[in-house]
């Protein structure tokens, strides 16, 4: 049995590993750029478990302890136990408080924090008035520079091969089914064929036949110079101001900004490299202020390393993950909004499943590929909209 994997990101290369580690037959990993070349080199690595569908609790929650686990089989990466605030405010918590029974019933642990229990675990951080703070306590972080290399060195050793520098241009086809790739190399036969281009799905997909409702929008997060005295803070998405940050591994901070009126990116061609995005300077200053706000006291040093990509997202805002029902042999994975790196674990741990079992140890059927009617998907891909109008997800 061959598979092989479009795509040397957060998603194929966790999919590659379990399959390696399930025994599941020849793994080949056909990258276009070098390994992490797309979003997952770029995302904070910042991790909640508190999602709003069941489906999303269950396969976080399965993350997250794959996470832990990692931390044991990886050389070189860590888990950042530190938790995770969300923050709300009275309107959005208006919206997230009917899903703690959920999260009740799922176990999915929570902590609902005032403002000066929030002062006395992390004396930095200040809650505006107003704001409920949502902590889970298995949350937390991972540095990517960790992650990539230390999961894609797992996988060789388990025997995965990658192959990067060359990229997919098109599939074979035989009796209805995907039955291998074409790359400038030459073509390679597979019993299975699971996609992990991301913000290069529609570019991949569609000239053969599969549209799938997905809309990219540019995204930047950055990191300043290391602080004498790092402050104490758990990882933290403050929605109301519309920014996330976290402790960097430098000894400095991470933050990213959220732009909701900004256009969505169409990603038209194969050959495109996020390095050609670029944001509104001005958005550095605009991050220091808001954060400014949840750290005062703090002297914030400036902004020095920016890191610009894309995020996608699916016209429900849920994830698109596993077989095509009307392709065999294929399958998909994209549209884990702001949250790909949160989901990689268990979601390379599914694509596993579907494969080698042809059935999931989580239903993920919410996720799956055939969901979108077409006379939904088509409407929806003919109109430019801006990323306020995509259903909101945050990590
Ligand atoms: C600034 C920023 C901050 C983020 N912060 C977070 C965060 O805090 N937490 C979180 O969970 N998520 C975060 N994300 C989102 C996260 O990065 C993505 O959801 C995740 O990386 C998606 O992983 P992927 O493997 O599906 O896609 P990618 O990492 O984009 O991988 C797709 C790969 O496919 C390759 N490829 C494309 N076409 C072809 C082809 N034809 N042939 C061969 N290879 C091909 C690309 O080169 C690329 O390497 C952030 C994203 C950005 C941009």
């Amino acid at each position: 049995m061959t598979t092989i994997v479009i795509g040397a990101g957060v998603i194929g290369l966790s999919a590659a590993y379990h399959l390696a580690r399930r025994q599941a037959g020849r793994v080949v990993v056909l990258e276009k750029g070098p390994i992490g070349d797309g979003s997952s080199s770029r995302a904070a690595g910042i991790i909640t478990g508190l999602l709003w569908s069941p489906t999303g609790v269950l396969v976080r929650k399965r993350s997250l302890a794959l996470f832990r686990e990692l931390s044991r089989e990886l050389d070189g990466y860590q888990f950042r136990e530190t938790g995770c605030r969300n923050l709300f405010s009275a309107e959005g918590w208006t919206e997230r408080q009917p899903l703690l029974p959920l999260y009740d019933r799922l176990q999915a642990p929570y902590e609902i924090l005032n403002e000066d229990e929030v002062s006395a675990c992390w004396p930095s951080l200040r809650v505006p008035e107003g704001t409920t703070g949502l902590f889970d306590p298995l949350g937390g972080y991972s540095e990517t520079s960790e992650y990539l290399p230390a999961l894609a060195a797992k996988a060789r050793t388990l025997g995965v091969e990658i192959r990067d520098q060359q990229q997919v241009y098109g599939f074979l086809l035989r009796n209805g089914r995907v039955a291998g790739v074409k790359t400038a190399a030459g073509e390679i036969e597979a019993d299975a064929v699971i996609s992990t281009v991301y913000s290069w799905t529609r570019a991949l997909l569609e000239p053969i036949g599969l549209p799938l409702p997905v809309k990219c929008f540019v995204h930047q997060r950055y990191v300043c110079r290391p602080r004498p005295s790092l402050p104490n803070i758990p990882a933290v998405n403050a929605n109301p101001c519309r920014i996330y940050f976290r402790p960097a591994l430098c000894g400095g901070l991470l933050g990213g900004i959220e732009t909701p009126e900004r256009e969505e990116f169409p990603v038209r061609s194969l050959d495109f490299h996020q390095s050609s995005l670029s944001v509104d300077p001005d958005l550095r200053r605009e991050l220091r202020n808001r954060m400014q706000i949840l750290l005062p006291g703090q002297a914030l040093p400036s902004w020095e390393e920016e890191k610009i990509g894309l995020l996608t997202f699916s016209l429900d805002g849920e994830p698109i993950l596993g077989p095509v029902g009307q392709l065999p042999g294929l399958f998909v994975a994209v549209a884990f909004h702001s949250g790909g790196f949160a989901y990689n674990p268990a979601a390379g741990e599914l694509l596993a499943e579907f494969v080698a079992d042809g059935r999931t140890s989580i239903d993920v059927s919410a996720f799956s590929p055939d969901r979108f009617p077409l006379e939904e998907i088509e409407p929806y891909l003919a109109h430019t909209i801006a990323q306020k109008d995509v259903v909101r997800r945050r990590h």
